[in-house]
């Protein structure tokens, strides 16, 4: 078995797959050559695999009919693109995944860090009832963005994680 390379995009049989797929003809009614390279070919299993989950879509529309060959080049076209997508959406997910990960993890950081000392003066002017600490201006509005930031950090996260 030869170990497939994960770095190559294309392959020269993904067009034998595609037209086998298109004409209804893989499995059964394929090269056994054919069938020996996909038993070892990454990309052609991809091939495979995103033909499979199209068919889901469109089994009745693609498989009764004679599919008319304008119709077969739009399918292609379409399988291209997905099988594409699919394999450079993995990488920047990851990305973007640890970025934003960081990027929360720093903010809240950094918001812990600064706000300890207000967060701390607050409790003992509760602690000490001293009423008039809690209408200092400094801890009021530092609370207020504190609280802010909790709210506004996951949904930015989210916001970050779903764009893709
Ligand atoms: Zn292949």
């Amino acid at each position: 078995m030869t170990s497939p390379n994960h770095d190559m995009i294309e392959c020269p049989f993904e067009a034998d797959v595609l037209d086998a797929l298109a004409s209804a003809r893989w499995p059964e009614r394929v090269d056994a050559g054919l069938t020996q390279h996909v038993a070892s070919c990454g990309i052609c299993q991809d091939v495979i695999a995103v033909a499979a989950a199209m068919q889901d879509d469109k089994d009745a529309a693609w498989r009764e009919a004679n599919v008319p060959s304008s119709g077969q080049m739009w399918w292609r076209a379409e399988m291209r693109v997905r099988h594409e997508a699919i394999r450079a959406a993995s990488r920047p997910i990851t990305f973007a995944y640890i970025a934003a990960a960081s990027i929360a993890l720093t903010l809240m950081a950094s918001v812990g860090w600064f706000a300890w000392p207000a967060m701390h003066g607050f409790l003992s002017a509760i602690a000490s009832t001293q009423v008039s600490e809690l209408s200092s201006p400094v801890i009021l509005p530092l609370l207020v963005a504190l609280g802010a930031l909790l709210v506004v950090a996951p949904v930015a996260l989210y916001l970050v994680l779903s764009d893709e």
